[in-house]
Protein backbone atom coordinates (compact mmCIF):
# COMPACT_ATOMS: atom_id res chain seq x y z
CA UNK A 1 0.00 0.00 0.00
CA UNK A 2 2.88 2.51 0.81
CA UNK A 3 4.21 1.59 -2.45
CA UNK A 4 1.13 2.55 -4.42
CA UNK A 5 0.86 5.69 -2.23
CA UNK A 6 4.76 6.69 -3.04
CA UNK A 7 4.07 5.70 -6.62
CA UNK A 8 1.04 8.22 -6.68
CA UNK A 9 2.60 11.08 -4.85
CA UNK A 10 5.70 10.50 -7.92
CA UNK A 11 2.73 10.52 -10.65
CA UNK A 12 0.83 13.29 -9.49
CA UNK A 13 4.59 15.19 -9.33
CA UNK A 14 4.69 14.23 -12.74
CA UNK A 15 0.89 15.61 -13.72
CA UNK A 16 1.27 18.73 -11.55
CA UNK A 17 4.50 19.14 -14.16
CA UNK A 18 2.42 18.77 -16.86
CA UNK A 19 -0.39 21.26 -15.45
CA UNK A 20 2.23 23.71 -15.08
CA UNK A 21 3.26 23.47 -18.92
CA UNK A 22 -0.50 23.47 -19.89
CA UNK A 23 -0.77 26.82 -17.78
CA UNK A 24 2.10 28.88 -18.31
CA UNK A 25 2.38 31.60 -16.02
CA UNK A 26 2.13 34.69 -17.80
CA UNK A 27 5.71 36.25 -17.12
CA UNK A 28 8.20 37.16 -19.65
CA UNK A 29 9.87 33.53 -20.64
CA UNK A 30 13.60 35.05 -19.72
CA UNK A 31 12.11 36.24 -16.03
CA UNK A 32 10.49 32.72 -16.23
CA UNK A 33 13.34 30.74 -16.44
CA UNK A 34 15.93 32.95 -14.03
CA UNK A 35 12.54 32.22 -11.57
CA UNK A 36 12.78 28.32 -12.58
CA UNK A 37 16.40 28.03 -12.10
CA UNK A 38 16.54 29.15 -7.95
CA UNK A 39 13.10 26.99 -7.52
CA UNK A 40 13.10 23.95 -5.68
CA UNK A 41 11.96 21.28 -8.40
CA UNK A 42 8.97 19.61 -8.71
CA UNK A 43 8.08 16.59 -6.66
CA UNK A 44 6.65 15.40 -3.51
CA UNK A 45 8.03 16.14 0.17
CA UNK A 46 10.14 12.96 0.66
CA UNK A 47 12.66 13.35 -2.47
CA UNK A 48 14.26 16.00 -0.46
CA UNK A 49 13.47 14.62 3.15
CA UNK A 50 17.12 12.73 4.84
CA UNK A 51 17.07 9.29 5.47
CA UNK A 52 19.51 7.40 7.51
CA UNK A 53 22.31 6.27 5.32
CA UNK A 54 23.56 2.92 5.62
CA UNK A 55 25.45 -0.29 4.44
CA UNK A 56 23.07 -2.47 2.33
CA UNK A 57 25.27 -5.61 1.95
CA UNK A 58 29.11 -5.93 1.20
CA UNK A 59 30.28 -2.46 -0.11
CA UNK A 60 27.01 -1.54 -1.58
CA UNK A 61 25.55 1.24 0.65
CA UNK A 62 22.22 3.81 0.86
CA UNK A 63 22.89 7.34 0.76
CA UNK A 64 19.57 8.47 -1.13
CA UNK A 65 16.80 10.89 0.82
CA UNK A 66 13.72 8.95 1.55
CA UNK A 67 12.25 9.13 -1.48
CA UNK A 68 14.94 9.41 -3.81
CA UNK A 69 17.68 6.68 -4.24
CA UNK A 70 20.93 6.93 -4.35
CA UNK A 71 23.73 3.75 -3.96
CA UNK A 72 27.66 4.23 -3.13
CA UNK A 73 29.79 1.48 -3.98
CA UNK A 74 32.97 2.15 -2.29
CA UNK A 75 36.21 0.25 -3.66
CA UNK A 76 40.03 1.18 -2.39
CA UNK A 77 40.48 2.86 -5.58
CA UNK A 78 37.40 5.42 -5.12
CA UNK A 79 33.98 5.19 -5.19
CA UNK A 80 30.88 4.59 -7.42
CA UNK A 81 27.89 6.70 -7.20
CA UNK A 82 24.53 5.78 -8.98
CA UNK A 83 21.87 8.62 -8.98
CA UNK A 84 22.86 12.62 -7.95
CA UNK A 85 19.42 12.83 -7.87
CA UNK A 86 17.39 16.30 -7.80
CA UNK A 87 19.86 19.73 -8.56
CA UNK A 88 19.34 20.57 -4.92
CA UNK A 89 19.99 16.69 -3.44
CA UNK A 90 23.79 16.95 -3.45
CA UNK A 91 24.38 18.43 -0.08
CA UNK A 92 22.24 15.80 1.24
CA UNK A 93 24.14 12.86 -0.85
CA UNK A 94 27.39 14.29 0.63
CA UNK A 95 26.17 14.29 4.36
CA UNK A 96 24.86 10.86 3.92
CA UNK A 97 28.46 9.63 2.59
CA UNK A 98 30.12 11.46 5.41
CA UNK A 99 28.17 10.27 8.24
CA UNK A 100 29.43 6.40 6.77
CA UNK A 101 33.25 7.74 7.65
CA UNK A 102 33.59 8.31 3.44
CA UNK A 103 34.36 11.45 1.17
CA UNK A 104 32.08 12.50 -1.91
CA UNK A 105 35.65 13.86 -3.01
CA UNK A 106 36.72 10.14 -3.53
CA UNK A 107 33.78 9.55 -5.85
CA UNK A 108 35.79 8.60 -8.98
CA UNK A 109 32.47 7.52 -11.23
CA UNK A 110 28.89 8.66 -11.28
CA UNK A 111 26.04 6.52 -12.75
CA UNK A 112 22.63 6.91 -13.15
CA UNK A 113 19.35 4.94 -13.08
CA UNK A 114 18.02 7.37 -16.32
CA UNK A 115 17.81 10.61 -17.12
CA UNK A 116 14.95 11.92 -15.33
CA UNK A 117 15.68 15.29 -13.30
CA UNK A 118 14.97 13.49 -9.89
CA UNK A 119 17.67 10.92 -10.84
CA UNK A 120 20.59 13.59 -12.75
CA UNK A 121 19.47 16.82 -11.85
CA UNK A 122 22.79 17.01 -9.10
CA UNK A 123 24.94 15.60 -12.10
CA UNK A 124 26.92 19.15 -13.06
CA UNK A 125 27.20 19.56 -9.42
CA UNK A 126 28.55 16.22 -8.06
CA UNK A 127 30.86 16.16 -11.27
CA UNK A 128 32.45 19.61 -10.44
CA UNK A 129 32.56 18.84 -7.16
CA UNK A 130 34.37 15.47 -7.43
CA UNK A 131 35.41 15.43 -10.69
CA UNK A 132 34.08 11.69 -11.54
CA UNK A 133 33.78 10.32 -14.53
CA UNK A 134 30.04 10.32 -15.98
CA UNK A 135 29.10 7.35 -18.18
CA UNK A 136 25.40 7.01 -19.38
CA UNK A 137 23.85 4.72 -21.61
CA UNK A 138 23.78 5.66 -25.61
CA UNK A 139 20.04 6.43 -25.95
CA UNK A 140 20.04 9.10 -22.40
CA UNK A 141 23.28 11.00 -23.63
CA UNK A 142 21.25 13.51 -25.74
CA UNK A 143 19.16 14.10 -22.56
CA UNK A 144 21.64 14.51 -19.97
CA UNK A 145 23.55 17.00 -22.01
CA UNK A 146 20.73 19.10 -22.50
CA UNK A 147 19.71 19.16 -18.96
CA UNK A 148 16.36 17.84 -19.90
CA UNK A 149 15.21 18.97 -23.02
CA UNK A 150 15.37 16.44 -25.56
CA UNK A 151 13.47 14.37 -23.49
CA UNK A 152 10.61 12.95 -25.47
CA UNK A 153 7.74 13.66 -22.98
CA UNK A 154 9.11 16.35 -20.61
CA UNK A 155 11.73 18.79 -22.77
CA UNK A 156 9.35 20.95 -22.70
CA UNK A 157 8.55 21.52 -19.42
CA UNK A 158 10.80 24.14 -18.24
CA UNK A 159 9.62 23.17 -14.39
CA UNK A 160 11.44 19.64 -14.99
CA UNK A 161 15.05 21.08 -16.80
CA UNK A 162 18.23 20.95 -15.13
CA UNK A 163 22.17 21.72 -15.42
CA UNK A 164 23.43 20.41 -18.26
CA UNK A 165 26.06 17.95 -17.39
CA UNK A 166 29.26 16.56 -20.44
CA UNK A 167 29.02 12.51 -20.27
CA UNK A 168 32.82 11.45 -20.27
CA UNK A 169 31.99 7.54 -21.38
CA UNK A 170 28.75 6.55 -23.70
CA UNK A 171 27.76 2.86 -22.53
CA UNK A 172 25.68 0.09 -24.46
CA UNK A 173 24.15 -2.12 -23.39
CA UNK A 174 26.02 -5.04 -21.40
CA UNK A 175 28.85 -2.94 -20.98
CA UNK A 176 31.39 -2.92 -18.03
CA UNK A 177 32.25 -0.07 -15.58
CA UNK A 178 34.78 -1.38 -13.22
CA UNK A 179 36.56 0.55 -10.48
CA UNK A 180 38.95 -1.19 -7.69
CA UNK A 181 37.43 -4.41 -7.23
CA UNK A 182 34.18 -3.53 -8.50
CA UNK A 183 32.56 -4.45 -11.99
CA UNK A 184 29.07 -3.18 -12.93
CA UNK A 185 27.19 -4.07 -15.44
CA UNK A 186 25.07 -1.72 -17.54
CA UNK A 187 21.89 -3.43 -18.77
CA UNK A 188 19.78 -1.24 -21.21
CA UNK A 189 15.89 -1.37 -19.88
CA UNK A 190 14.51 0.94 -22.39
CA UNK A 191 10.82 2.40 -22.54
CA UNK A 192 10.92 4.96 -19.73
CA UNK A 193 13.38 6.71 -20.37
CA UNK A 194 15.40 5.54 -23.95
CA UNK A 195 18.75 5.03 -21.65
CA UNK A 196 17.07 3.80 -19.21
CA UNK A 197 19.85 1.44 -17.15
CA UNK A 198 19.09 -1.28 -14.36
CA UNK A 199 23.01 -2.26 -13.23
CA UNK A 200 23.67 -5.26 -11.92
CA UNK A 201 27.00 -6.60 -9.94
CA UNK A 202 28.12 -9.09 -7.25
CA UNK A 203 28.59 -8.84 -3.83
CA UNK A 204 29.81 -11.45 -1.01
CA UNK A 205 28.76 -11.25 2.44
CA UNK A 206 29.31 -14.47 5.06
CA UNK A 207 30.99 -16.58 2.52
CA UNK A 208 28.14 -16.06 0.01
CA UNK A 209 28.23 -14.11 -3.55
CA UNK A 210 25.19 -12.35 -4.50
CA UNK A 211 23.51 -10.85 -7.15
CA UNK A 212 22.35 -6.88 -6.86
CA UNK A 213 20.04 -5.66 -9.31
CA UNK A 214 19.07 -2.02 -9.31
CA UNK A 215 16.44 -1.55 -11.51
CA UNK A 216 16.20 1.56 -14.30
CA UNK A 217 12.11 2.12 -14.03
CA UNK A 218 9.86 -0.42 -15.47
CA UNK A 219 6.61 2.23 -14.94
CA UNK A 220 5.04 3.75 -17.65
CA UNK A 221 4.26 7.30 -15.97
CA UNK A 222 1.01 9.57 -16.14
CA UNK A 223 0.83 11.08 -20.04
CA UNK A 224 3.13 8.78 -21.86
CA UNK A 225 1.98 7.58 -25.15
CA UNK A 226 2.79 3.68 -25.80
CA UNK A 227 1.11 3.51 -29.42
CA UNK A 228 1.98 6.20 -32.28
CA UNK A 229 4.69 7.96 -30.30
CA UNK A 230 6.49 10.51 -32.76
CA UNK A 231 8.88 11.61 -30.74
CA UNK A 232 9.62 7.75 -29.35
CA UNK A 233 7.93 5.43 -31.71
CA UNK A 234 9.96 2.23 -30.38
CA UNK A 235 8.32 3.45 -27.06
CA UNK A 236 7.02 -0.21 -26.70
CA UNK A 237 8.80 -2.82 -27.90
CA UNK A 238 11.61 -1.30 -25.47
CA UNK A 239 9.48 -1.91 -22.55
CA UNK A 240 8.74 -4.87 -23.53
CA UNK A 241 12.43 -5.88 -24.37
CA UNK A 242 13.28 -4.31 -20.97
CA UNK A 243 10.91 -6.96 -19.21
CA UNK A 244 12.45 -9.73 -21.19
CA UNK A 245 16.07 -8.64 -19.87
CA UNK A 246 14.85 -8.18 -16.13
CA UNK A 247 13.37 -10.95 -16.08
CA UNK A 248 16.26 -13.05 -17.20
CA UNK A 249 18.71 -11.30 -14.71
CA UNK A 250 19.63 -13.41 -11.47
CA UNK A 251 19.00 -11.33 -8.54
CA UNK A 252 18.90 -11.53 -5.00
CA UNK A 253 19.71 -8.53 -4.12
CA UNK A 254 16.59 -6.06 -4.68
CA UNK A 255 17.26 -2.67 -5.11
CA UNK A 256 16.17 0.24 -7.56
CA UNK A 257 16.06 4.19 -8.37
CA UNK A 258 13.29 4.56 -5.78
CA UNK A 259 13.21 2.98 -2.75
CA UNK A 260 9.53 2.58 -2.50
CA UNK A 261 10.04 -0.30 -5.48
CA UNK A 262 11.42 -2.99 -3.27
CA UNK A 263 9.88 -1.57 0.36
CA UNK A 264 13.38 0.03 1.21
CA UNK A 265 11.92 1.54 4.48
CA UNK A 266 9.99 -1.33 5.95
CA UNK A 267 13.21 -3.60 4.90
CA UNK A 268 15.69 -0.94 6.29
CA UNK A 269 14.11 -1.16 9.99
CA UNK A 270 14.17 -5.15 9.96
CA UNK A 271 17.97 -4.35 9.65
CA UNK A 272 20.35 -5.98 12.45
CA UNK A 273 17.36 -8.25 12.89
CA UNK A 274 18.42 -11.49 11.61
CA UNK A 275 18.92 -12.21 8.09
CA UNK A 276 19.61 -9.20 5.70
CA UNK A 277 16.17 -8.10 4.60
CA UNK A 278 17.56 -6.59 1.37
CA UNK A 279 18.00 -10.31 0.02
CA UNK A 280 14.46 -10.98 -1.81
CA UNK A 281 14.78 -12.75 -5.01
CA UNK A 282 10.71 -13.28 -4.24
CA UNK A 283 10.37 -9.71 -3.78
CA UNK A 284 12.00 -8.89 -7.23
CA UNK A 285 10.39 -11.27 -9.32
CA UNK A 286 6.97 -10.33 -8.05
CA UNK A 287 7.48 -6.81 -8.31
CA UNK A 288 8.55 -7.51 -12.32
CA UNK A 289 5.84 -9.58 -13.33
CA UNK A 290 3.50 -6.65 -11.30
CA UNK A 291 5.51 -3.44 -12.94
CA UNK A 292 5.16 -5.76 -16.49
CA UNK A 293 1.20 -6.63 -16.11
CA UNK A 294 0.74 -3.09 -15.39
CA UNK A 295 2.72 -2.29 -18.83
CA UNK A 296 0.81 -4.32 -20.88
CA UNK A 297 -2.64 -3.62 -19.49
CA UNK A 298 -2.07 0.08 -20.43
CA UNK A 299 -0.72 -0.29 -23.80
CA UNK A 300 -3.49 -3.10 -24.34
CA UNK A 301 -5.98 0.17 -23.19
CA UNK A 302 -3.87 2.63 -25.38
CA UNK A 303 -4.08 -0.02 -28.27
CA UNK A 304 -7.91 -0.41 -28.11
CA UNK A 305 -8.22 3.47 -27.84
CA UNK A 306 -6.40 3.94 -31.00
CA UNK A 307 -8.17 1.33 -32.72
CA UNK A 308 -11.36 3.31 -31.75
CA UNK A 309 -10.44 6.48 -33.22
ZN1 LIG B 1 11.77 8.54 -14.17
Amino acid sequence: MLTRLILLGSALAFISGLFAQANPAPAKPAQGNAAQANAAPPGPPDWSEPFPSHRIIDNVYYVGSQGLASYLITTPAGHILINSDLKTSVPLIRESIEKLGFRLNDVKILLISHAHFDHDGGSAEVKKLTGAKYMVMDGDVGVVETGGKSDFQYGDDATLLYPAAKVDRVLHDGDEVKLGDATLTAHKTAGHTRGCTTWSLKVREAGKTYDVVIVGSPNVNPGYKLVDNARYPEIADDYARGFRVLKSLPCDVFLGAHGSYYEMEEKYAKLNAGANPYIDSEGYKNYVADREQAFFSELQKQTAGAKKQ
